[in-house]
């Protein structure tokens, strides 16, 4: 059911540094991983042309499912690739890139946050019910403290750093932080424990998906469901803007969810799967996911 790892391979890989344009060069330890959607091998792969070397993206040969199928090992993430540090150079690149959408992006966002943006935590809120609820990739902890009172907030960060912040936030209410990979911090917890979960602007990162949503399955209560949002790789944006579209963001975005592929995946995990209408429309470049346990 899970996700086999392969032999990881061991590869050198060069990483440029913007805005200086330094090579730093890093011994990055690599894992294959099979396709996370059909378990395809991935021994034919189909080249994504939005990849960028040493990132190679590819369409999984069996269900078509955009992902990269040689990823960091989760321990070069915490350090040589934190994700707090690769947004940074992906920020700048993109600055540098597209000038154009850059300063719309920096320009026009006051705009955009006078509209009333409805979040992963603002569904939990009005739909879930009283206990324990978790965020996965919850950062140092900006949206834990928007639970409502009647919610006991849990949070995974695999960032000490971030944790620590975190941890600060939740400790007053009862709840903690597990500083691990979300699939082994969920399985510290006993099943049906959640109320619900919250996974915003996550579960593209994790190269494990399959395997997290397996465990969110057991974890929840019945009933119980999980939020999730992810950039939208069906999105009108993508396709106009390709390889400069705001989702590609290597390497730190390894699943690149369409509707269909995000919902194989949760069925496939025992997880029913709906789209609220105006949370999901190919004009955004983001997703809202409501996976529920039946
Ligand atoms: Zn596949």
């Amino acid at each position: 059911m899970f996700a086999k790892l392969l032999e990881p391979p061991y590869y050198r890989a060069e990483i440029s540094i913007w805005p200086e344009g330094s090579i730093v060069d890093l011994q990055i330890r690599m894992k294959r991983r099979i396709c996370p959607v059909c378990d395809d091998a991935n021994l034919k792969t189909r080249q994504n042309a939005y990849g960028r070397l040493p990132w190679a993206i590819i369409d999984c040969a069996g269900c078509g499912f955009t992902h990269m199928r040689d990823v960091p090992e989760t321990e070069e993430l915490v350090d040589a690739l934190a994700w707090e540090k690769t947004f940074a150079v992906e920020a700048e690149r993109r600055r540098v890139h597209t000038p154009v959408q850059s300063w719309m992006d920096t320009h026009m966002r006051w705009r955009l946050n006078m509209l009333p943006r409805t979040e992963p935590v603002d569904i939990v809120n009005r739909d879930a019910v009283a206990g324990p609820v978790i965020d996965l990739g919850c950062g140092s902890g900006e949206h834990l403290q928007k639970f409502d009172t009647k919610f006991t907030p849990y949070g995974v960060e695999i960032s000490a750093q971030l944790a620590s912040r975190a941890e600060a936030v939740v400790a007053a209410r009862g709840g903690r932080i597990e500083q691990a990979s979300s699939h082994e911090a969920l399985m510290r917890f006993p099943d049906e424990t959640f109320s619900a979960a919250t996974l915003r602007s996550y579960l593209e990162h994790d190269a494990d998906a399959g395997p997290v949503l397996a465990a969110l399955a057991r974890k929840l209560k019945r009933g119980g469901f999980a939020v999730v949002k992810v950039p939208n790789y069906g999105s009108i944006n993508r396709q106009v803007m390709g390889a400069k579209w705001c989702g590609i963001r290597l390497p730190d975005h390894v699943n690149y969810f369409t509707r269909g592929s995000l919902a194989a995946l949760a069925k496939r995990h025992g997880l029913s799967i709906r789209f609220p209408f105006l949370l999901c429309l190919p004009t955004d470049d983001n997703m809202i996911a409501i996976l529920q346990r039946v």
